[in-house]
C-alpha cells in the first residue's frame, strides 16, 4: 500500500507514521528527517538546506522530488511505504503523480493552538529518533531517552518564530493538497487533535477500508 500522510507540522503525522508503519510492515519515509540526516551528516545536500530549515521555509521542489525519487528507487519499498511529509506543494504533488500510483491519503486534522502546544514542548532523542513531549508523552527520565539513554534535544525549527512561519507555510502552500486529493477521491480525514490512542484507533479503520478497497 502506498500511503501519504498530510498534516500541519506538529499534527502528529510522525508519531503516528512510525508506530503504524511497524504494525502493518511499511517502511514511513519522511523528508523531514532525511534532509535532517543530511545536515548532521554534512554532505552536500546538507549543507544547502539546513538554513532553509531552520527557518521553517521548504525546500525547493526540485531537490525534494529528486531525494524521493531516489529513495523510492530502493527495495524496501516495492510493497509500499508511507510518505511522511511529502508532498508539501502541488508541485511536489503533480511530480509524484508522474511516478508513482498512490492507493490514499490520510489527512491529519489539528488546529493552530495545538499545534503550537506540541511542537513548542516537543523533545527529540539525539541518538534513536524517537519522539516526546514534556507534558503529554514525557520520558521517564527529564532529558533522558527511555528506549536508548540518549540525550533528548530541541529541534532548530520547533522555537516560537520557526513554528509560526512553519504554519504559515503549511497555510500558504501544503492546505491547498487537500482538496488536490479529495477531489482525486484519494482523502481520508482523521481527528489528530485526540490522544495519539485514539487516532491511532481511527487510522487503523482508515487502513482496513483501504486494503479492501484494494
Ligand atoms: P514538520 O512537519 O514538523 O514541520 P518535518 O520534519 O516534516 O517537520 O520537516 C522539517 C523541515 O524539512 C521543513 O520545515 C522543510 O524545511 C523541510 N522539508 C521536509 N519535507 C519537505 C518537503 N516535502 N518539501 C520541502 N521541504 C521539506
Ligand atoms: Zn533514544
Amino acid at each position: 500500500m502506498r500511503l501519504i500522510f498530510l498534516g500541519a507540522p506538529g499534527a502528529g503525522k510522525g508519531t503516528l507514521a512510525s508506530t503504524i508503519g511497524k504494525e502493518i510492515g511499511l517502511p514511513q519515509l519522511s523528508t523531514g528527517d532525511l534532509f535532517r540526516d543530511a545536515v548532521k551528516n554534512g554532505t552536500e545536500l546538507g549543507l544547502r538546506v539546513k538554513g532553509i530549515m531552520e527557518k521553517g521555509e521548504l525546500v525547493p521542489d526540485e531537490l525534494t522530488v529528486a531525494l524521493v525519487r531516489e529513495r523510492l528507487g530502493r527495495a524496501d519499498t516495492a510493497q509500499g511505504y508511507i510518505l511522511d511529509g511529502f508532498p508539501r506543494t502541488i508541485p511536489q504533488a503533480e511530480a509524484l503523480a508522474s511516478f508513482q500510483r498512490i492507493d490514499g491519503v490520510v489527512n491529519f486534522q489539528c488546529g493552530d493552538e495545538v499545534v503550537v502546544r506540541r511542537l513548542s514542548g516537543r523533545r527529540i532523542c539525539r541518538s534513536c529518533g524517537a519522539i516526546y513531549h514534556v507534558e503529554n508523552m514525557p520520558p521517564r527520565r527529564e532529558g533522558i531517552c527511555d528506549r536508548c539513554g540518549g540525550e533528548l534535544y530541541i529541534r532548530d525549527d520547533d522555537r516560537i518564530d520557526s513554528i509560526r512561519n512553519r504554519l504559515r507555510v503549511y497555510q500558504a502552500q501544503t492546505e491547498p493538497l487537500i482538496g488536490y486529493y479529495r477531489g482525486r477521491g484519494l482523502l481520508h480525514d482523521i481527528d489528530a487533535e485526540q490522544t495519539v490512542e485514539k487516532s491511532l484507533a481511527q487510522l487503523r479503520k482508515v487502513l482496513k477500508k483501504l486494503r479492501k478497497a484494494g
